[in-house]
Order: structure tokens, then sequence, then C-alpha cells
């Protein structure tokens, strides 16, 4: 189709705006321009966090020497005669190359599949040279130099060259897993490279996205396929175990044009609602395909943003498949339980607890101390065999009841993971893993205020494997990860070695502590100050060093626990604002019964 020059009122139909934000966003209209052109090869190339030089070639169908200075030109665009109802590239507003020319200094390199020559033209400053004789061998090569030299005031808003290179290497990789069918790669000096090369078979799609995510998604994800109304959807999404500490692992495609959603991501969240803790977030690769005209793509300048004709239908599909591919893998949501009582509980008011007379040990009468006995033999028994490797889990010999305590006596454990203990006027449940992860993170931070974290060495260092952006990400803060006891080092591109962990943490599964603190530092862009960022760190490794729920404690370690608890500040929650314990005062269970 020839470029052409659209109409007035299709420009003013045309969502309008700047396309042309940073590095990323050039690169993420050439690379959408080459798969257009139907590209089977996308070569890009980075200087400078992509400010000093972006280049993109590819194998497509290139243009002849007429149609490039219309190429170059505002509102000229070969791919939409058919109206905004049926868009089936991923341009259509004929900005782009405009837009790029205007800001930096521009050159389109092009042959035209079956000519004989390529030809060349050149944009500085708006101005467009005539087409010239270039050297190219098939298909169309777009080099992009000192972006924004036109317009200083743009260059302060970029952030630094490791931000925006890897905010490129992320459009890539977005468009990326959409094609499997076409060859990516990214190289350049200011960059460790990627190349994803073709994948074919059944498996493409699972193949790129294992390529791009690395193997660890392809073991921790099950296939999404589903239809409703002619709404295809297929992919992978995560288990609900798999999970990240940010969205940043959620890639949602329509019709192979990768979008941030907010409805999509909500329906997405909706999914795993109540599988998964607040707190986490889903992996997931969904692809929805549906008729062009119904949906509108036409909705913001970048693109990223959709709007379906019947948006409860898309919802609804994606919620649905999703479930049902976790159900039909045996998994179950889990329960809420009644209302009224959880009601009646409530996070301890621990101020309350201090203002208390102040605690003096209770008068144990022989019954009570029988009692206590059998509870210890009987609780032996049943602990015995709880030998998993852990945390340091504080150790206390049997003491005399401790009733009188804000936290109580532990009486019992159940489903191994709740604290049950008996308080003066109540009971208190508490949560041991987000309990033991509140102390853990005060006692790094503890060591990292006076004399330093311990760390123990692995016999044989862990090798984990990450994404080459990741893997620099963990490199980059080595030095501060050491102050907390974790030593790492780069491991080939795509991998880092842990040499050693914090002591404190015990056996710990490096794999994904070293994965989470990676999300964790993606992060960073706004975080200043080494304290605050150690502190960051050592919240995500207590989440690791802690009593994991489903080690069964004894009776002495329990109650040393909630003595610990009350010794620690901020232990009425966890590291995630969740409260770590609950208590139910005796007239609520009383009302609950209806005795009052
Ligand atoms: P749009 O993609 O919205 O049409 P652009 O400004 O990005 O607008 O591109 C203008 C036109 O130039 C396209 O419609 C296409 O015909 C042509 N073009 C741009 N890049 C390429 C490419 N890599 N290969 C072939 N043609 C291209
Ligand atoms: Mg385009």
């Amino acid at each position: 189709m020839p470029i052409r020059r659209l109409s007035e009122d299709m420009v003013n139909r045309i969502a309008a705006g700047e396309v042309v934000e940073r590095p990323a966003s050039v690169v993420k209209e050439l690379v959408e321009n080459a798969i257009d052109a139907g590209a089977t090869r996308i070569e890009v190339v980075t200087a400078g966090g992509g400010g000093a030089l972006i280049r993109v070639s590819d194998d497509g169908g290139g243009m002849a020497p007429d149609q490039l200075a219309l190429a170059v030109e505002r509102h000229c665009t070969s791919k939409l005669d058919n109206g905004l109802d049926d868009i089936r590239s991923l341009g259509f507003r004929g900005e782009a190359l405009a837009a790029i020319g205007a800001a930096a200094r521009l050159s389109v390199a092009s042959r035209a599949r079956g000519a004989d020559d390529a030809f060349e033209v050149t944009v500085e400053g708006g101005r467009v040279s005539a087409a010239k004789p270039a050297a190219l061998s098939a298909g169309t090569r777009i080099e992009v130099r000192d972006l924004f030299f036109a317009t200083p005031a743009r260059l302060k808003f970029l952030k630094s060259e490791r931000a925006e290179s890897a905010a490129i290497t992320d459009v890539v990789k977005r468009q990326a897993m959409a094609h499997p069918d076409i060859r990516f790669s990214v190289t350049g000096s200011d960059r460790s490279g990627i190349d994803y090369p073709v994948a074919t078979g059944a498996d493409a799609q699972l193949t790129r996205l294992t390529q791009i995510m690395g193997a660890d998604f392809r073991a921790n994800a099950v296939p999404i396929s589903a239809e409703r109304e002619g709404v295809m959807l297929t992919g992978f999404a995560g288990l609900p175990t798999y999970t990240r500490a940010n969205s940043l692992a959620q890639f949602i495609f329509v019709n192979g044009r990768p979008v941030r959603d907010k409805l999509l991501l909500g329906a997405l969240r909706g999914a795993y609602a109540d599988l998964m803790k607040r707190d986490r977030y889903p992996v997931a690769a969904l692809f929805i395909a549906l008729d062009p005209s119904q949906v509108d793509v036409n909705v913001h300048p970048a693109k990223a943003d959709v709007r379906f004709r019947d948006s409860g239908l898309v919802r609804g599909l994606i919620v649905g498949a999703i479930r049902q591919a976790f159900a039909a893998g045996g998994l179950r949501s889990s329960s809420t339980a009644a209302t009224a009582a959880i009601a009646a509980f409530r996070p301890l008011d621990r101020a309350a607890a201090y203002r208390a007379p102040s605690w003096t040990p209770p008068r144990v009468s022989s019954g009570n101390a029988a009692l206590a006995t059998g509870f210890a033999e009987e609780s032996q028994a049943v602990f015995d065999g709880a030998d998993q490797p852990s945390a340091d889990i504080p150790q206390a010999g049997p003491e005399p009841l401790d009733v009188a305590r804000p936290l109580g006596a532990a009486r019992a454990q159940i489903h191994e993971n709740y604290i049950v203990a008996q308080t003066t006027d109540g009971l208190v449940i508490v949560d041991q893993h987000a309990a033991h992860e509140r102390l853990v993170y005060e006692r790094l931070k503890h060591g990292l205020d006076d004399n330093g974290i311990p760390s123990q060495i692995l016999l044989i260092p862990e090798v984990v494997d990450l994404a080459p952006e990741d893997v620099d990400r963990i490199v980059d803060r080595a030095a501060e990860l050491a102050e907390l006891g974790l030593v790492v080092e780069r491991f080939g591109p795509g991998a880092i070695a842990v040499r050693e962990t914090p002591s404190m943490l015990g056996a710990v599964d490096a794999g994904a502590l070293v994965r989470d603190l990676a999300a964790e530092i993606a992060e960073w862009d706004r975080v200043v100050g080494l304290r605050d960022r150690l502190d960051r760190i050592a919240a995500t490794m207590a989440c690791y060093g802690s009593v994991r729920s489903g080690r069964r404690l004894k009776a002495e370690e329990m109650d040393a626990l909630l003595r610990e608890m009350e010794a620690t500040p901020n232990a009425s929650e966890c590291n995630h604002g969740r409260p770590t314990y609950i208590e139910l005062k005796l007239t609520d269970i009383e009302r609950l019964f209806g005795r009052r």
C-alpha cells in the first residue's frame, strides 16, 4: 500500500499528542514500523541510553525512493486505508517518523522488496533532504542520533542512561513476546545485549516467553486458552505461589499490541484475588485477539490504553479462564471466615497492654502446673520430628505460665502457622510467619546500626539465573547487599553466584531472595539515601529468613517468640503492614456464644 497523506477529517479523529517522550518511545515506534513492514529480523542498536544513537534495522518490505519523503512527513501513512474501525497494523497515525525528525537527526535508508537499489533521506531540525543512493541489501534501516538536540528542555526529563537503556530493553521485550516468529536483538555499548532467536512450532509462544522471562516462568505457569463470543484469550499465567513484589512481570497484549490497561490489569488481579497475598503480584503473559472493530486503540497517542466495545465480556473471560486453569490443576481458593467472628477479633492495642500494671509472675497452683506439664509433654510428642532447617528461632527454657504477659502463654499451634495464646482476659492468635519476619527485620536493622551482620559462606555457591538487566541491578548493588551479609557476584551475562548469605536467615532460598531483591531494586528510581535502600533490602530479606508457615514449633519456641515480640519495636505489624497478631477478649468470646 502506498503512503498517503491523511484527510483533514481523519487527522482530527486521531488521538492527538506526543509520541516521542523518551528514547524508549522512539524504539517502540520504530520496532512497530518494522513489524508492520513484515520483518522476520529486527536489530536494535543503542548508545548513551538511546540519547546518542538508536538504530533499528529490519528485513521487511522496505520503501521505494519516492515514498521516503512522505514517510517522514506528518500525517502520512500507508496503514489507514480501511479506516479507524479496522486497524490491523500497530501504527496508523502517520506521525512517528515526522515527530522523530523534528526532535533528532534522523536518517531513513530503505530498499523496496525486489528493487535493485537502496535510497536514503535525512531529516535535521525538520528539514528533509533529497533521496540519495545508500548501501543496504534489504529492508529498512532507521538511525536516530542526538535525540532532543533540537528541544533541550526535553533532555532534562530523561533519566540516567542506564534507566533509559533498561526502558528500551523493556519495550523490545514486550514486542518480542507477541511476535515469536521474529528474531529480535538489542545491542550497544550501553547495555548487556539480548538476542531472541525465532521460535517455531506448537510451543512457539511458550518458547519465546521462556527466552524472555526465564525457565522459572515455564516451570511455574499454566497455559490459558479460552474463547467467548469471538474474543480469544491465550497465554500463560503464573501459579499463585509464584509471585512478584510488583506488577512489572504482567504482560497483556491486544491484537499483538502490548498494553498497560487498567481494566485488564484489574481483571488479572481479580483472577488471583483470594489465591494470593494482598501485597504480592501475579506473573502472567496474556494475549487477547478479537475483531478490530470490537476494540478502539485510538484512545491514547502511545496506544497503551484500549477501549473494548464489551469490557465486561473481556474481564469475565480473563477471570474465568485463569480460575478455571487453576481449578483444573487442583488448586482451590481460600474460604472466608465468619464475618461476625472477624469483626470481634481486632489487632491488640499494644499501648494499652503496656499501660497495664507491670508484669508479675502469676502464682502457679498445683492444678495449673499439672496442666502445664501435660501440655509440654504432649506438645513434645506432637512436635517431635520438627527438624526442618529454619532461621534462628529464639530458644528459651520452659517458663512458668506467662498468662499475665501482654501476649500471654502459648497454648497450641494450629495449622502450622498460628500460635494460640491465653492472656489474662482473652486469647491472642499470632501469625508466626508475619511475626518472625518483623523480628528478623528489626534484628537486621539493629545489626546495621552496630556491629554488622554476620554471614555464612555457602559450601557450594548457588547460581541463580536472571534476566541480564536484573543481573546488572544486583551487581550494581553488590556492596550494599554485602553490608547485609549477602555476597554475590556476576556469573556470566545471565546469572549471579550467591556466595554468602546472612546467617540469621538460616537456610534460605537464595534464588527466590535474589529475584525479589532485583524486583525491589528495579523500583528504586525514587529511593534516595543509602540507609533507605539498606532498610528496603533488609525488609525483603526478612521475608526469607522468617519461620515460614508450615513449620511446627515447640512450646518453648512459641513462648520465646511471644516474649521476643514483646521486646521488639513495631512487632505488632509485619513488614507489609499486616498485623502479626490479633486479640479476642473473653467478653467478646462470651458475646459470640450469646452469654452476654
Ligand atoms: P505509521 O506507522 O503510523 O503509519 P510512521 O510515521 O511510523 O507512521 O511511518 C510512516 C510510514 O512510513 C508508514 O506508514 C510506512 O508506510 C513507512 N514506514 C515506516 N517505517 C517503515 C519500515 N521500517 N519499513 C517499511 N516502511 C516503513
Ligand atoms: Mg509507525
